[in-house]
């Protein structure tokens, strides 16, 4: 306990350290070339960016062996199917219900209204956003190499569960596949926490960087906007999410929300959802309780496709953008909005900034000005930070509902405080996989 209490403490204080030193910066150092240029664009980037690197180092041999383990594990392929469409349906659901409560706050409040532009539009050049057709047509991967070389998420959640549906269907040579894809999981959840016992200090020099750049007096002039979006993120993420629990899971949201912390720490700080997977998946099979058979599956797709958080920033920067310029939108267009950010979210990965790239692709369905988006560039990093928190958060509530609908979640894992503690690796081994069944 003391332990699990001591890592989450130093993560925590990692952050407020970060927090104070980058403002500190920002506010009285941010024209002394010696600090920009060693200490935030060197010291603090090398750092922070090699930690990022470590993490995301992590997430293809981790979700490929887990997957392995979760689709053998499952061992039928109709139930494999059950469990895709009920995660998939839930991923929609729940980012339909996030945009439109961020529609509904943000038109009740109305932010922008009277908004002067005196903090300077900066000029937005959107990157081109996929063709959704694409999206479809590019789940199957050309050549999984390549999906693999590039981190290609849905690729690769898509050859790696045909190859273990294949690895189910072979007999012997399957079974000692799956026996050394299960060894190869234990070893990389402990290559995860060897990882995160270097989590305080990556996430000082991250956090220090973001702030020495943005500063905290960015956000005045934008503070209407801001939070209401800060507040939209906290009603889904405590609200909607809490209820979810209840009454589809059955489970404690204050528990839930306090086995998260770790998870939430490291959204926050490297602001991308996939770079958190290992964390998510270790917080939702160690200390949650569900079974990695649905976990291997359900985390990594969520990461990739269910983005709530981004989805309620569309949504308050529709609304916001729309006010500033003053232009009416109807209620098609909000429907469009609606539409739009799903599908959005279902084709961007979970990366930092990918949500400005998605909200281009929204303005210009409604016709809004796409280089309105530079009035809001400003803020977006530390907005970014909450709301990939929310995202993740988005993946585990789904993950949870999933799991309990299949019977694959542990109450007893989930109601003890000392489960799955991080500095502590040992994997417990009831997930085997069907062939031993
Ligand atoms: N950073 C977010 C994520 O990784 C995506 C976004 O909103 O830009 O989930």
């Amino acid at each position: 306990m003391s332990k699990k209490m001591t890592i989450t403490t130093k993560i925590l204080i990692g952050m407020a350290m970060g927090l104070i030193t980058g403002s500190l910066i920002n506010a009285f150092a941010h024209d002394i070339s010696f600090i920009q240029n060693y200490l935030v664009n060197g010291l603090f980037h090398v750092i922070g960016a090699a930690f990022v690197n470590a993490l995301k180092m992590l997430v293809v041999p981790l979700v490929t062996f887990s997957l392995v383990c979760g689709v053998c594990g499952i061992g039928d392929v109709a139930v494999l199917g059950r469990v895709g469409i009920k995660a998939f349906s839930l991923y929609i659901a729940t980012t339909g219900l996030a945009i439109s409560l961020a529609l509904i706050v943000a038109i009740l409040i109305a932010p922008g209204q009277g908004f002067e532009q005196t903090a300077g539009t900066m000029s937005f050049t959107p990157n081109p956003a996929p063709p959704l057709t694409d999206v479809f047509i590019n789940i199957i991967p050309g050549n999984p190499i390549n999906a693999f070389a590039e981190g290609n998420m849905l690729q690769i959640i898509f050859f790696v569960i045909i190859f273990a549906i294949a690895m189910l269907m072979s007999g012997e040579a399957g079974r000692q596949l799956a026996d050394t894809a299960e060894k190869l999981n234990v070893v990389m959840m402990k290559v995860v926490t060897l990882v995160m016992d270097f989590a305080p200090i990556g996430v000082f020099f991250l956090i220090a960087k973001t702030f020495s750049i943005e500063g905290i007096s960015l956000i005045l002039p934008m503070i209407g906007y801001f939070s209401v979006v800060i507040l939209c993120l906290l009603l889904h993420g405590f609200g909607t999410f809490s209820l979810l629990l209840l009454i589809f899971a059955r489970l404690n949201p204050w528990v839930f929300i306090k086995k998260m912390r770790p998870a939430h720490l490291f959204a926050f700080s490297t602001a991308s959802s996939n770079a958190t997977i290992p964390v998510t998946l270790q917080a939702v099979e160690k200390r949650l309780g569900v079974d990695n058979s649905t976990a291997a599956f359900t985390v990594p797709l969520g990461a990739t496709i269910n983005m709530d958080g981004t989805a309620i920033m569309q949504g308050v920067a529709t609304v916001f953008i729309a006010n500033v310029y003053g232009i009416d939108l109807a209620v098609s267009d909000y429907l469009t909005v609606v539409g739009m950010s799903i599908l959005a979210s279902i084709g961007t990965a979970g990366v930092p900034g990918v949500g400005l790239i998605m909200l281009a692709m929204v303005f210009n369905q409604v016709g809004l000005p796409v280089e309105g988006i530079g009035l809001i560039l400003g803020v977006d990093r530390i907005l970014d930070m909450v709301r990939t928190a929310v995202n993740i958060t988005g993946d585990a509530t789904v993950t949870c509902i999933v799991a309990r609908s299949e019977q694959n979640l542990d109450d007893q894992i989930f109601q003890d405080p000392d489960a799955g503690i991080i500095t502590e690796v040992e994997l417990p081994h009831k997930n085997k996989h069907a062939f031993n069944k």
